[in-house]
């Protein structure tokens, strides 16, 4: 049998284009693997579906994490289903959110020379446990304070493929908490955000009368020995399944079921990677929670979302939600090379907010250098112009951009316009190639999975 690596590729690149994998759907009757319902692929040739389809991991690009693969048309033995099942069962967490939930609670009434954490298995260790993991790194004397930040002290995830973990520099986690507070929403649904979670619980921790409250949705169970079941859930954000069953299920519908004056705000930050498709319809069944939940009223609405991205993804998240617009904020990161603030200063980050709220409501920081655009009607950065021309502020990098006659809109300003081409380009490029683009950043000679722009190194 093929094995999937070979045709996911030794990068992952899902995009359409030419060679390429495209995503055609989570379906119904998907088969499932430890991570729960597959998704359908086809590899793609200019545009058209080449060859068979097949079912593989949503979560995992690698094979190496999980090499589920089945044709869509292949007929699977009752031997080999049963299998699939048992193969399933043992690869779930070794123990339960509700087992963790009891070691928690036993943890935290050790003597604080009595809290050992394993570095090595990322875990809260009960001292009958030391034994066992006598020959691994240690670290000792978790402090209330390091339980409540376990993002600083579980290490981030690095698997480039699948679930690479940036981590928000406290400017942004700080501002997205006072954007939200501001705003007055009082639930925070966090989806893939365990850093703004933690913040969100302990600002409530320390202001009672401020009654926020965050929900973790995230594919990362290590979470799950700092939180109670009502504070994370195991949950897969590409193909919408929760770990925990209906229980899980029943647990973020309650949550999402605000009373009167408890507004809920989603906020996502997913792994760039891509399969936007994927998000997106997870995120309309978390937006259709949320409305099924609602009693009467507001029925027009959609669920308040900021959903965190890189800016050249932009036409492929309005294609999905056409009542989002990106706002220029520049969303920074810790443990990210290319994307966090420097010794020399601060580097330009591509991540950005994108959100169904009105964008006159999104105050940037005046500190930084943002400002009201009173004609566009939302903050912009520094060097954004208004351009007369298109009418609006056109950078979506920051630089200020410039407006090409030719080409009829803005363009970077490092472009100039190539009569050959008919567009403007980078001086240096090649003229009239043919080649489709990057999926990721539109540049040509490169694919998606070795786009410079996602370099997490
Ligand atoms: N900036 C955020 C973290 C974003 S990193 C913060 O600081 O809070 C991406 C997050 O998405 C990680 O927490 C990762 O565990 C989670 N994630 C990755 N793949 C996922 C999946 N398939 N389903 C749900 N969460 C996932
Ligand atoms: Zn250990
Ligand atoms: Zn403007
Ligand atoms: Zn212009
Ligand atoms: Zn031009």
């Amino acid at each position: 049998r093929r094995c999937p690596g070979e045709l996911l590729g030794g990068g992952g690149n899902m995009a359409a284009g030419p060679g390429e994998l495209a995503l055609l759907r989570a379906s119904p009757g998907a088969p499932c693997c430890p991570h729960g319902p597959a998704l359908l692929f086809v590899r793609t040739s200019q545009g058209k579906e080449e060859g068979r389809r097949f079912y593989a991991c949503s979560a995992c690009r690698d094979r190496k994490d999980c090499n589920f693969f089945q044709w869509e048309d292949e007929k699977v033995s009752q031997t080999r289903l049963a299998a699939r099942e048992e193969y399933n069962r043992s690869h779930q967490a070794p123990c339960t959110h509700r087992q963790n939930v009891e070691r928690y609670k036993n943890f935290v009434l050790l003597p604080l020379s009595k809290r050992r954490f394993c570095q090595e298995c990322q875990q809260l260790l009960l001292p009958a446990e030391w034994e066992e993991h006598s020959s691994h790194q240690f670290l000792y004397d978790i402090s209330t304070a390091q339980l409540r930040s376990p993002s600083q002290l579980l290490y981030p995830l690095e698997n480039k493929k699948t679930n690479a973990q940036y981590l928000f520099a406290d400017r942004s986690c700080q501002f997205l908490l006072d954007l939200i507070i501001s705003l007055g929403f009082r639930r925070v649904l966090s989806v893939g955000t365990p850093r703004l979670h933690e913040l969100i619980q302990s600002k409530a921790s320390q202001e009672e009368n401020l009654r926020l409250r965050s929900l973790l949705l995230d594919i990362d169970f290590r979470y799950s020995q700092f939180y109670t079941e009502d504070e994370f859930c195991h949950y897969n954000m590409f193909n919408h399944y929760f770990f925990g069953g209906e229980a899980a299920h029943e647990t973020c519908r309650k949550f999402l079921r605000q009373d009167k004056d408890e507004s809920v705000i989603m906020v996502t930050d997913p792994p760039f990677g891509g399969l936007v498709e994927a998000l997106a319809s997870s995120f309309k069944k978390l937006m259709a929670m949320w409305k099924d939940t609602e009693k009467g009223g507001n029925k027009n609405q959609e669920m308040p979302m900021f959903w965190i991205f890189p800016y050249f993804f932009e036409s492929r998240i309005l294609e999905f939600f056409p009542s989002f617009s990106m706002m220029d904020y520049q969303v920074d990161y810790d443990n990210h090379a290319l994307y966090k603030h420097g010794k020399t200063g601060r580097r330009q980050s591509p991540v950005r907010i994108f959100t169904n709220l009105p964008p006159s409501v999104i105050v940037l920081p005046a500190e930084e250098g943002y400002r009201f655009c009173a004609i566009c009607q939302r903050y912009v950065s520094a060097g954004n112009h208004h351009c007369e021309i298109c009418n609006s502020c056109t950078s979506k990098d920051g630089r200020r951009w410039k407006h090409c006659a030719l080409c009829k809109k803005c363009v970077k300003p490092s472009w100039f316009h190539c009569n050959k081409c008919n567009c403007c380009a980078l001086k240096n490029h090649t003229c009239e190639k043919t080649d489709v683009g990057c999926f990721v950043c539109g540049k040509t000679g490169h694919k998606r999975s070795t786009c410079p722009s996602l370099s997490h190194t």
